[in-house]
């Protein structure tokens, strides 16, 4: 699948609920209204989805949400969609989590052929992790986080990096993702949905925060891609790596490979912004494929050449009105 701009689109991110068990301030609003069930795709349904896009070129697969591993009998889709791995259609299987429900499913998703999993973590401060997440506790996370290492998972930390809340705890998260091997990658809020505080309030931008921590520790720049947006430096003291995504400082668009297609079939072609492509119709309109895949190609042949992210005083207006947990970032 190649896009107007000459992109190759490889990566396919699914949303496979919005609801979740947390509610992150930067993320939710606290009286989240989520869809009823009957709107969403059943799991053989998202199963089907998947497929095509695999057929259509798709290498890279990685659930998210809302929570992914909330959804009721997720194990199966993962087991399901694991199988493509075992032909060699797939080249990797992953996902995006908040590591609530990791402790029960890490062994499981190690088996069904998962390698690398991304878990995020805003703080290593109990008081503060259940002040962001409006609920969470920290030690159910943690617990999480290490038995995915346990089951021999390679962990990736996401760190939202939060004016106020966690800008005092950068150099602490590189030095715990160093001891305990795990990489961590920094983001910089995006203005998606109303989430009823102001973004400006939570905004830090990256290139500041890699100055500081280029202070206390010895960043060497790398050409390390995961097919994401990420830009990763190498950590001498801890010999992991520190990723930056950085959509509102540097906009990547130009190596963007992926589209996001969210629990209802809808597949948004930028995350940024709103245009998008009803693929529930093709794929409950008949068991065949060919109306689904004209429907993916012809969608891929509008994918907009980027986003147009701006988070100042003047701006306080989300970019898109659908909040993140939507299409799952
Ligand atoms: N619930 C899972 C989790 O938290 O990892 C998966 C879905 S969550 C929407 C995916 C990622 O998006 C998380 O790392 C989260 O921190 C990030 N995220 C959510 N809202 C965001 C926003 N407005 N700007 C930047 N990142 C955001
Ligand atoms: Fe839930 Fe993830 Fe959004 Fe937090 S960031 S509210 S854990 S979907």
């Amino acid at each position: 699948m190649i896009d107007p701009f000459g992109r190759s689109i490889s990566y396919l991110r699914v949303s496979v609920t919005d609801r979740c068990d947390f509610r992150c301030v930067y993320c939710m609003a606290e009286d989240m209204t989520f869809l009823p069930k009957s709107e969403l795709l059943t799991l053989e349904e998202l199963e089907r989805l998947c497929g095509a896009f695999i057929r259509l070129g798709v290498r890279k697969l990685r659930l998210t949400g809302g929570e992914p591993l909330v959804r009721r009998n997720i194990m199966s889709l993962v087991n399901n969609l694991g199988q493509h791995l075992k032909t060699g259609a797939l080249d990797e299987l992953t996902l995006t989590t908040n590591g609530s429900q990791l402790a029960k499913h890490a062994e499981g998703l190690a088996a069904a052929g998962v390698r690398r999993i991304n878990v995020s973590l805003d703080t290593l401060d109990a008081d503060k992790f259940c002040g962001v997440t409006r609920w969470g506790k920290l030690d159910q996370v943690l617990d999480g986080v290490f038995a995915a290492k346990a089951a021999g998972l390679e962990v990736k930390i996401n760190t939202v990096a939060l004016q106020g809340i966690n800008d005092d705890e950068f150099d602490r998260l590189v030095g715990w993702c160093g001891e305990h091997g795990f990489d961590l990658t920094f983001i910089e809020v995006m203005p998606m949905g109303e989430i009823g505080e102001l973004r400006a309030d939570q905004y830090v931008p990256l290139n500041e925060v890699r100055a500081r921590l280029a202070r206390n520790w010895t960043l060497t720049d790398t050409h390390y891609r995961t097919g994401g947006p990420a830009r990763y430096w190498n950590v001498a003291e801890t010999g992991k790596r520190l990723g930056f995504i950085t959509p509102l400082t540097h906009n990547f668009c130009e190596s963007c490979n992926r589209v996001r297609v969210t629990c209802t079939g809808t597949l948004y072609m930028c995350l940024g912004q709103s245009d998008s492509a009803d693929l529930r119709r093709p794929l409950r309109a008949s068991e065949a494929d060919a109306q689904l895949d004209d429907a993916i190609l012809e969608a891929i042949g509008r994918k907009p050449k980027g986003h147009d992210f701006i988070i100042d005083r003047e701006h306080n207006d989300p970019a898109v009105a659908r909040h993140m947990s939507v299409t799952g970032g």
